[in-house]
């Protein structure tokens, strides 16, 4: 007993990770991997992964009344208004106190604060956000292969104006915060979840 006390307090200072549940937000342009890479990620840190597109698509899919409000812009390519997506990620934030990976939110800098507030509220804070930078030329030939049904040449060009435009700021929000890290998203999805990996343990270590 006299040894056990000591060594788990050493244990819990010296790693973080431990201390902390992983909560982490994927950021990058569409096709970028959030979605292939954070379910990775989710299986390594066990935690849930949520995205905001596929619980959309979910909705749009069951025709529920949210679901029926943000149809026209899922299909558009529009961001879909924040009444409708900030209700329904509270409740499930509300329900992930061990850790979670997001993928697909925030979108906007409006969006960034409103998360923060609502991880204060939760006594929750992020570990880190991740933005999985690639070009634009590989983002479309992804897309393009994909063939979601958002996926067509020209709802692809606005989703990714979408990016440019709103989400750019969210990038800039998070490096003034000092979570942000950058991984370059290019290569085979093992290539990319590894460089994930060594950067988000770097991070842990820091
Ligand atoms: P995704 O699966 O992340 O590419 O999202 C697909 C679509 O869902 C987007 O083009 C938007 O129409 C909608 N969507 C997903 N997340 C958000 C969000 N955080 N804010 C507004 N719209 C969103």
């Amino acid at each position: 007993m006299k040894l056990i006390l000591p060594t788990l307090a050493l244990l819990l200072l010296s790693s973080p990770s431990w201390a902390q549940p992983m909560r982490l937000v994927m950021v990058g342009p569409p096709g970028a991997g959030k979605g292939t890479q954070a379910s990775r990620l989710c299986q390594h840190y066990h935690v849930p992964h949520i995205s905001t597109g596929a619980m959309l698509r979910e909705q749009i899919a069951c025709s529920t009344e949210l679901g029926l409000k943000a149809k026209a812009y899922v299909e558009s390519g529009e961001l879909v208004p924040d009444d409708v997506i900030v209700v329904m990620l509270k409740e499930t934030l509300a329900a992930q106190p061990d850790g979670f990976i997001l993928d697909g939110f925030p979108r906007t800098l409006k969006q960034a604060q409103v998360l923060d507030l609502m991880l204060l509220e939760l006594h929750q804070e992020l570990s880190a956000v991740v933005y999985l930078s690639v070009p634009d030329e590989v983002v479309v030939e992804r897309l393009l292969q994909r063939g979601r049904a958002d996926d067509t040449e020209e709802i692809i060009g606005r989703r990714l104006e979408v990016f440019n435009e709103e989400t750019t700021p969210v990038l800039e929000h998070y490096a003034k915060s000092g979570l942000l890290v950058e991984v370059e998203g290019v290569g085979s999805i093992e290539q990319v979840q590894d460089r994930m990996r060594v950067s988000l343990g770097k991070r842990s270590k820091e």
